[in-house]
């Protein structure tokens, strides 16, 4: 078969299925199959595929009908302006975090030799992306998962940034490792009894543990705020992202502990989505 038979059979499952770009999904998993890019793809439609290329292909559209996210099936993601090795029980990263990345990268413009604690590494996209920018700074990656450390240590080594970035495995509470200037977080912080109404693509293949944020959604972002107020230096910074009706309880427990809010940021769907704020 040719490779646009192979590619109409795949696109014409998941469309069936209800998916919502089947035809992306089926490109990107094809170009994944192939080794090479979409473009690569679009333009070879009538070369022929290989019988072990299309059980591969059909196996991976067995997946996705599934509802497993096309970053597990290709183990990676584009964030910000790098590509992130991905595997499961690990979030993948969201386009909305990159609003953390905006605002760090704006008032960090004249600073240098800043060091930066990411709590809740994951993937380490938030840290690594920041890092890759600000060439003179140094991080931390504090994770609980040990799959979230050795992934985030393979992207590091992938972006080339082991010299100036090290990770813990630890709960943060456990953690009592020096101070910095600038303390930056994306925690869990969906209600428990919230969990269910995410997409089905979401609470059935990415990690309760970065998802689930306790009864009221803040039982991560508490302890984090507590344990930041300790670990960041004066006049130090705090980016925080969370989510939907969180803002005042947040703002709340920042000025509780010693932050003063400088502001509140909205992602593209004009969501209040990151809280940044110094240490007093
Ligand atoms: N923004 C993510 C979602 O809606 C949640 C990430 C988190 O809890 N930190 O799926």
């Amino acid at each position: 078969m040719i490779i646009d038979e192979v590619l109409k059979i795949g696109k014409t499952i998941l469309k069936n299925a209800g998916l919502k770009s089947p035809i992306l999904d089926s490109e990107i998993l094809m170009s994944f199959v192939l080794n090479n890019s979409r473009e690569f793809v679009l333009l070879n439609l009538n070369k022929n595929l290989e019988r072990k290329k299309v059980i591969h292909f059909e196996d991976l559209i067995t997946q996705r009908l599934k509802g497993k996210p096309i970053a597990y099936l290709i183990k990676k993601k584009d964030f910000w302006r790098h590509e992130f090795l991905i595997k499961e029980d690990v979030l993948i990263p969201r386009p909305d975090t990159e609003t953390l990345i905006e605002e760090i990268l704006n008032f960090t413009k004249s600073k240098h030799n800043q060091r930066i604690l990411d709590i809740g590494v994951g993937s380490g996209c938030i840290l690594l992306s920041v890092l890759k920018e600000k060439k003179d700074f140094q991080g931390i990656g504090v994770d609980i998962s040990k799959k979230c450390i050795s992934l985030s240590k393979a992207n590091a080594q992938k972006l080339g940034l082991i010299n100036r970035v090290k990770f813990f495995q630890s709960d943060i509470d456990n953690f009592a490792n020096g101070k910095y200037d600038l303390i930056i977080s994306n925690p869990p912080y969906i209600k428990k009894h919230d969990l269910k109404y995410l997409e089905k693509d979401i609470i059935e293949f990415e990690p309760k543990l970065a998802l689930d944020g306790g009864l009221d959604g803040l039982s991560k972002i508490r302890k984090i705020i507590i344990k930041s107020s300790e670990l960041i230096k004066k006049k130090g910074k705090f980016i925080l992202e969370i989510g939907l009706d969180q803002k005042k309880n947040v703002k709340d427990l920042l000025n509780k502990n010693g932050f003063y809010i400088d502001k509140i940021v909205q992602d593209l769907a004009k969501n209040d989505r990151c809280i940044i704020s110094t240490k007093i």
